[in-house]
């Protein structure tokens, strides 16, 4: 029995296909089933691994908005086009239905409302409060950043600040813009560092409008995150884009609040080699600021080395391994390539 803990978007579709696959599984997620959050894009590598794992395309197309390509500009004279072929724009609610039905439909044990309070790195016994769950299989810790499994195995890893604050919103109607559609536009101000001191980001087609604001400033406290109304942040998000002024004032007149948060990574480079029966799985063992725009994508091709190994019965710790490499030497191939185009 594999114990899961986090169904989020690796976990879920984790659980899931083990399940298909004949291996039992068992999750534990401490929201309710169904819940939202922000809109996130899914590359085409992301949407390959969820079809490997069996996750349904026309379900996930269903539920999606294409995109085709990114668009960034520096000013009116750098202006970068990044065509791009098979990236997608979900609601996290939509793509998490999705993935929550596939699991749902298999014999994996799901249960929600669910908070793991402890694991025993030596015994791999989980608690809910009180309240033992003895394992006697491997344990995947899929539950996010601020990870209970990763506190229990490899304390010294935390969370850190990524160093912008980013404000997500969503219009309350669809709006029309002269910007090109179906297209992920970025516009940035340079400062003097190597992120931009504001970026406003957005999207839109005849179904959706969306848009974000990543501000290079210190971290807000805790009481200032979460979904606040958008006239607390109107003055700051316009000062972002200022040669995108009209552009910035039709979305944020159309939109009435605003999901607010702290990008952080959690460090992977000093990681405690994972045991054979307990490994973490995406964001408990990489995240990376939303700015990188593939932390869903790492997770879910964690997910998918994971299913790898149990699978064809190979070490765990080795494919967990593996797959730490790989994202090391991809972050430092993009950060290479983002030196060479500054
Ligand atoms: C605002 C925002 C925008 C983003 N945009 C993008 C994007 O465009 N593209 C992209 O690729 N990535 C994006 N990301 C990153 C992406 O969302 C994450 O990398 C991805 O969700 C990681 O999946 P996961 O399964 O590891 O963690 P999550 O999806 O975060 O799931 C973790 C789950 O664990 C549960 N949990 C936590 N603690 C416990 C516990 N003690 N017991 C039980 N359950 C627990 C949580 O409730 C949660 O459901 C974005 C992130 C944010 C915050």
């Amino acid at each position: 029995m594999v114990t899961i803990v986090g169904g989020g978007i690796s976990g879920t579709v984790l659980a899931g296909a083990l399940a298909a696959g004949g291996h039992s599984a068992i999750l534990y997620e401490r929201q309710p089933a169904a819940r939202g959050g922000q809109f996130l894009v899914l590359d085409d590598r992301a949407h390959r691994a969820l079809a490997e794992l069996g996750v349904s395309v026309n379900e996930l197309h269903s539920v999606s908005h294409a995109l085709t390509g990114l668009r960034v500009a520096h000013s009116a004279d750098r202006v970068r086009d990044n065509p791009r072929e098979g990236y997608r724009l979900y609601f996290r609610i939509d793509l998490m239905r999705v993935l929550s039905e596939f699991a749902s439909a298999t014999a994996a044990q799901l249960h929600y409302d669910t908070a793991i309070t402890s694991v025993d790195p030596a015994t791999g016994a989980l608690r809910t409060g009180a309240v033992e769950i003895p394992c006697d299989g491997p344990i995947v810790g899929a539950d996010g950043p601020d990870s209970i499994v990763r506190q229990c195995v490899d304390p010294d890893r935390r969370p850190e600040y990524a160093g912008q604050v980013v404000i997500y919103g969503t219009t309350s109607r669809p709006v029309r813009l002269d910007s090109a559609p179906h297209v992920l536009h970025f516009q940035g101000q340079r400062g003097d560092d190597a992120i931009p001191d504001s970026t406003f980001g957005h999207f839109w087609n005849d179904d959706v409008s969306v848009w974000f604001t990543r501000l290079t400033i210190p971290p807000l406290p805790i009481e200032d995150l979460g979904v606040r109304p958008v006239d607390l942040w109107a003055e700051q998000i316009r000062r972002a884009a200022p040669s995108i002024g009209e552009l910035v004032e039709t979305m944020v007149t159309a939109t009435d609040s605003v999901h607010v948060i702290n990008a952080r990574n959690v460090p992977l480079a000093a990681a405690r080699p994972p045991s054979e029966r307990i490994v973490l799985c995406g964001d408990a063992d990489h995240a990376i600021t939303p700015a990188a725009g593939v932390g869903a994508r790492d997770a879910i091709e964690d997910a998918r080395a994971i299913v790898q190994a149990i699978t064809s019965g190979a070490s765990l710790s080795k494919a967990v391994s593996a797959r730490r490499s790989e994202i090391l030497a991809e972050r430092d191939r993009v950060e290479r390539a983002y030196q060479r185009v500054r």
